[in-house]
This record gives structure tokens, sequence and C-alpha cells, in this order.
């Protein structure tokens, strides 16, 4: 029996000689990872399944432990983003969220939501999407997955936040007179909270205070129990 869904590619991972496992997040199944018969040959439909697309994808259901892949359709190529290194290297980091804090077979309407919506804003918004961008996606979607770090009261005295704070690991931000850590901001602390509440769209491009780049993106590691791939993309691009 063979089931259609619209997915977007959030992971490719090679398998074997010719074959290749994609990573599809849809908004009614979650997660779907499925077994692209020789992917790796050059003139295999799947060959040119790129990261960030979206398509309608026939899946095989069997008594296989992966579904097989029977037919992808290109819906959305989003080539704009592959037209510039920060945007690619934006789109994959996007995509490597969402990869790991999303669940096979569970549904994730609203992670779906923001995967597409970050992906559009990403391709067809005007200049660089700074940090608060990436800062209130990292944070949303750790929200949707049920991991929403603490910026607004102290996970140790449960007052509010007011500086000198300190970041504690897998949490969020804490008074300095309660524990040890990285030191950070309470400009930056709300900077990122605001950023979290606000609709993407009106995040894209706004400048951050200096702050730590990549505390949100160690808490989506530890789920995923190794770095992202993204991280290479550095401050420069993320920060
Ligand atoms: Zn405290």
């Amino acid at each position: 029996m063979s089931r259609e869904y619209v997915g977007v590619l959030i992971g490719r991972q090679d398998l074997g000689e010719t074959d290749r496992v994609l990573r599809f997040l849809t908004p009614d199944a979650g997660r779907l990872s499925v077994v692209a018969r020789g992917a790796r040959r050059s003139r295999s439909p799947f060959a040119s399944a790129d990261l960030g697309i979206r398509a309608r994808i026939t899946v095989e259901e069997g008594p296989w432990e992966l579904q097989r892949l029977q037919g992808l359709e290109v819906e959305e190529a989003r080539v704009g983003l592959r037209a510039d290194l920060d945007r690619l290297y934006g789109m994959l980091h996007i995509c490597e969220c969402v990869a790991a804090l999303s669940r096979e077979q569970v549904a994730e309407p609203r992670l779906y939501g923001l995967l597409e919506m970050a992906l559009l804003l990403l391709e067809h918004g005007e200049g660089d999407a700074g940090p608060t961008f990436y800062r209130a996606f990292e944070a949303k979607a750790l929200s949707f997955a049920g991991l929403t770090p603490m910026l607004v009261t102290c996970p140790i005295c449960r007052q509010i936040l007011q500086d000198p704070l300190v970041w504690v690991e897998g949490t969020g931000a804490a008074h300095r007179a309660c524990t040890e850590g990285e030191t950070l901001s309470l400009a930056w602390v709300d900077a990122v909270e605001a950023g979290r509440r606000q609709p993407l769209k009106e995040v894209f491009g706004r400048p951050l205070p200096p702050g730590p780049w990549d505390v949100l993106i160690r808490m989506i590691e530890a789920q995923l129990g190794r770095p992202l791939g993204s991280r290479l993309a550095g401050p420069s691009v993320l920060g």
C-alpha cells in the first residue's frame, strides 16, 4: 500500500552503496524517514532531492523498518536559498534544528509552520536574517518541543531576572548570585524572549544586544547528542 505526503526535506543520510535515507517534516505525520533506493546514482529521480525543498512524496508502506520512497515531486525548490552562502548555511541550520527537535511520526503542525515561515523569510527577506531571527527561531522550536528556555524568572530562586545574570546549561538565565555560569545581560535575555513571543517575520533583520551566540544551539545539540553541522557557519552567520 502507498500513501502520499507533503513535506520539507530536513535531513539526508547515505545508506549502503547506493541508497539514501531522506528525512521529511510533514504537518500531520511529523518526521518521516524514508529509504530512497538508488538515490546516490546520478540518474536516480531522487538524486537531486536537496535539503529545504518541499515535495509531494509517495511512500510505500510495508513490513520494512523504514518506509520506501516511490515518488517525489518538488513543489518548492527554494532556488533563492542556494545562490547565497549565508542563506544556505541559515537553511541548513533551520533544517538541522527541526530534525533534532521533531519526533518520528508524531504530528508537529506548529513546528512545520515555523519551518516553512523561516525558510520563506530566509529566501525572500531583504538583507541579513540577523541574530534575533536565529535566536527567536531556536527558542520557538525548543518551546514547541516542550523545552522552553527560561528567560523571565530565575530557575533557582523563581524571582524575576535582574542583572547580573549567568547562563545555566540546558535551562536558561539565572541570577549570578544564585549560581555559576557564562555571564550574560538582561538586555540580551529580554530581546531573545521578546523574539520568541513575536511572529518570526517581525524579528527578521533585527539587531540583538551582545550575548552568547550558541547557548540555545547547545540545548538543541543536547537533544541530538552531537554537534550541529551548521555550527561550522559560526557567529558571523548565525550569531
Ligand atoms: Zn535567582
